[in-house]
């Protein structure tokens, strides 16, 4: 009988495992809040995959700097905003100058 329950308890355990790992990978595979931008001038960059050579996987959408290249820079949704923010200030005072 003890047998019996030993090796039903260690198929839950198994099960939980799995469960477990299972939830580590979406996690990593959906990095939520992430805003890709260009490493240029930090405007978004938008996804235009393998069209032209595999290199060029991201198009910056600033047409002032028209940047394609696949190493973009990933921030948090918030520090992008942060980063916005700044920049309208940055501006602002460049014209009062
Ligand atoms: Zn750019």
């Amino acid at each position: 009988m003890n047998k019996i329950n030993n090796q039903h308890n260690r198929k839950n355990d198994e099960y939980a495992n799995i469960g477990a790992k299972r939830e580590v990978v979406i996690a990593r595979r959906s990095p939520k809040d992430v805003v890709k931008i260009c490493p240029i001038c930090f405007s978004p960059v938008r996804y235009i995959g393998n069209v032209f050579e595999f290199i060029l996987t991201y198009e910056c959408t600033n047409p002032d700097c028209g940047w394609k290249g696949n190493i973009v820079v990933e921030i948090s949704k918030e520090d992008y905003e942060e980063m916005k923010e700044k920049q309208k200030k940055k501006s602002k005072e460049q014209k009062n100058g």
